[in-house]
């Protein structure tokens, strides 16, 4: 799956600030909040390798390891002097329709604002046939309140002439957050709650994210979400029967994406690793790999319903 947005969004943001600029006794708070460990700062050195004993002494170096970042924003409030800022990108139309050709892409990620259609209608426009080389189009969008059943449909119709595969809506609860605490998961499941029960959506699954963590599958539970639906291969060779099979309210919930969440369980296993190691390639540490898949497929398992080896 390949993500793509069609205006400014959160998920395509990265943080930036130079080192250089910022005060010699600030306590670095950036550093201690960032979730993806992006952010590293380190007193600068004098040429000999000795730490500045004029008033060069505390200047930082380094910065946002800008490959780790991934925009959640975290490190902007807590900066006291205000020197963080953003720099965020759109995915170029023309780039994924050259990608998607290749036939390497099963799946796309729409990353919509769910406030207007504009800029959706141009990219899907943009992307033209090369959608029929997908097997899965999934479209992020957050809460927008009362018009969000009629943005889904406006979105739905500009799909629907060139969608010939699964489709999927993923509802983007909370931005980001489900590493923050159990209560994250709240609004996610709140969501998904409302558009289950909503006749007037258009087709599709509907997969939960943003906030979502080891609580979310027991959050569903408690409304009568859960359940299951088998999908069979010959179903996934023939999405197009699939789909036309499907009536809009079967199988309501159709997965659930742990994004900062497995990011936070997975990564306390590669911060362990590089203590270990330093900065190396977990597939060259064989332990490390086994530990971090173990956490994986303890959230995986509560979905796909499988007891996870312990
Ligand atoms: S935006 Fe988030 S991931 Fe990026 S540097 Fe700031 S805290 Fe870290
Ligand atoms: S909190 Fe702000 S001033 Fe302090 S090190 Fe981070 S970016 Fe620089």
């Amino acid at each position: 799956m390949i993500s793509v947005n069609d205006d400014e969004d959160l998920h395509f943001r990265k943080a930036e600030f130079d080192p250089a600029d910022c005060p010699q006794d600030c306590s670095r708070p950036c550093e201690i909040v960032c979730p993806a460990n992006a952010i590293s700062l380190e007193e600068e050195k004098s040429s000999a390798g000795h730490l500045w004993n004029n008033n060069e002494e505390g200047k930082k170096q380094g910065g946002v390891l800008t490959e780790r970042c991934y925009g959640c924003g975290r490190c902007i409030p807590v900066c006291p002097y205000d020197k963080i800022r953003v720099h965020t990108y759109v995915r170029d139309a023309a780039a994924t329709s050259e990608l998607l050709r290749r036939e390497e892409i099963d799946a796309l990620e729409i990353h919509t604002s769910g406030r207007q259609t504009l800029h959706f209608r141009s990219l899907w426009e943009g992307l033209g046939d090369t959608i029929h080389h997908l097997r899965l189009v999934a479209v992020s969008f957050p809460d927008v309140g009362d018009s969000t059943i009629s943005t889904m449909n406006a979105m739905y119709s500009i799909m629907e002439p060139r969608l010939r595969c699964f489709n999927l809506w993923q509802l983007d609860g909370r931005p980001m957050s489900g590493d923050i605490g159990r209560g994250a998961t709240r609004e996610s499941v709140a969501f998904a709650v409302r558009l289950a029960a909503a006749s007037d959506r258009p087709r599709g699954f509907l997969q939960l994210a943003g906030g979502t963590n080891a609580h979310t599958v027991a959050g569903l539970k408690k409304h009568g979400l859960f359940q299951t639906k088998s999908v069979s291969e010959e179903n996934f060779k023939d999405g197009q029967s699939m789909v036309g099979s499907l009536g809009p309210l079967d199988a309501p919930i159709g997965g659930i994406a742990y994004g900062g969440y497995a990011r936070k369980v997975v990564g306390r296993i590669l911060s362990a690793m590089q203590s270990q190691h330093g900065l190396t390639c977990i597939e060259e540490s064989p332990d490390y790999l086994f530990k971090a898949l173990a956490e994986a497929l303890a959230l995986v398992g509560t979905v796909k319903c499988y007891d996870v080896p312990s």
